[in-house]
């Protein structure tokens, strides 16, 4: 229950097949890992891949140790553990702690970073689910406003009795981070699936965009449909990635509200976001799924700096007009358009 394999492998069949004359291209190399508590499908392209995806993977490794909420080492829980004090952590950390922050303060805090405590209470970090108490739920959300949080340079501050969780953004910062190493090494084509979370570098060996595979929530293990696409992230959201039935019959999931603590039910069932930054597009994309249909289709239309894919729990769906010759639908059902009017 805690990772649905097909959701997480979906968009790793369609990279298998981005080599069509492997004899007259260069070198594809592939590396599977597992970190972030999450697999993950490295695949490299050129002269250079194999030290290219060596690296890669010892930096994912480096990554998951700053921010794993559970190695007692880790920055962010040494922030956690710092009963109130100023922490001293990597700059990195801490500017994706900014990253988060901002994102948070222009979504009117949909993205919150300090919900460990609520997801804690209804049994995600640990996979022992349960339903809150509403007053148990009023108790946590009180210590988790993120305006509260400071992160400056290397320092990081957080009252006592918080903790922070990088699930939101982690990956999409760790897709930037893998891409980078790839153009180190010299590549300049490369795909990487992080539990689902795929960062494109360049094209495929041949010039033509790489294909991803959106999942269609209503069957993870089916695909809702098909995007054409270079160098960017396509980072998904959703309901379908983890969650729980309760005895009431009802599926609580993994994406909160921190209006209210409890799984963010505003009419999505997916979102994709699409753009150059990973470790954006990861926060945008569970912000929008945190503020719903209209709210994301809104914040869109007022930032045009990003593409997205809606899905909502009605079964419509919306591609934003950037990326909308890109996508294709797999199961007949037609996307609507979004335009950005003037
Ligand atoms: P993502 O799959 O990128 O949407 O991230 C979801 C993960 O972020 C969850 O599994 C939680 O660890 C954490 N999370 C849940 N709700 C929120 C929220 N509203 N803001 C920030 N992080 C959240
Ligand atoms: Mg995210």
């Amino acid at each position: 229950m805690k990772h649905r394999l097909p959701a997480v492998f979906l968009p790793l069949l369609l990279l298998t097949g981005c080599i069509s004359k492997a004899d007259q291209e260069p070198p594809t190399r592939t590396a599977e890992i597992f970190a972030m508590d999450t697999y993950m499908t490295l695949k490299a392209c050129g002269a250079g891949a194999e030290a290219a995806l060596d690296a890669a993977s010892a930096r994912i490794q480096e990554l998951d140790d700053l921010f794993s909420v559970t190695k007692e080492d880790s920055d962010i829980s040494r922030i956690n553990h710092a009963c109130g004090m100023p922490t001293v952590v990597r700059n990195e950390t801490a500017a994706v702690i900014g990253t988060a922050l901002a994102v948070g303060a222009d979504t009117g805090y949909a993205l919150n970073i300090a919900l460990y405590p609520v997801l804690r209470a209804w049994g995600f970090t640990t996979g022992s689910y349960q339903i809150p108490a509403r007053e148990t739920l009023d108790t946590l959300l009180a210590s988790a406003d993120p305006k509260r949080i400071t992160a400056d340079g290397s320092v990081v501050v957080v009252p006592q009795g918080y903790e922070l969780d990088l699930g939101a953004v982690a990956k999409g910062y760790t897709g930037d981070q893998v891409t980078e190493i790839f153009r180190q090494f010299g590549l300049t084509s490369g795909i990487v699936s992080l539990g689902g979370n795929v960062q494109a570098l360049g094209t495929k060996p041949d010039g033509s965009k790489w294909t991803v595979g959106i999942a269609d929530p209503e069957k993870p293990d089916s695909l809702l449909g098909k995007v054409e696409v270079e160098d960017c992230a396509v980072i998904t959201s959703g309901s379908y990635e983890r969650y729980f039935e309760g005895e009431d019959g009802k599926r609580y999931w993994h994406i909160l509200d921190p209006a209210d603590g409890c799984p963010a039910d505003n009419g999505l069932s997916s979102v994709t976001v699409i753009g150059r930054n990973g470790a954006r597009c990861d926060a945008l994309s569970t912000a929008l799924f945190v503020m719903g249909t209209e709210p994301a289709k809104t914040y869109w239309q007022k930032q045009r700096s990003f593409e997205m894919i809606l899905v909502t729990d009605d079964g419509h769906i919306f591609v934003t007009e950037g990326i909308a010759s890109d996508f294709r639908t797999e199961n007949g059902k037609e996307a609507e358009i979004l335009h950005g009017g003037s």
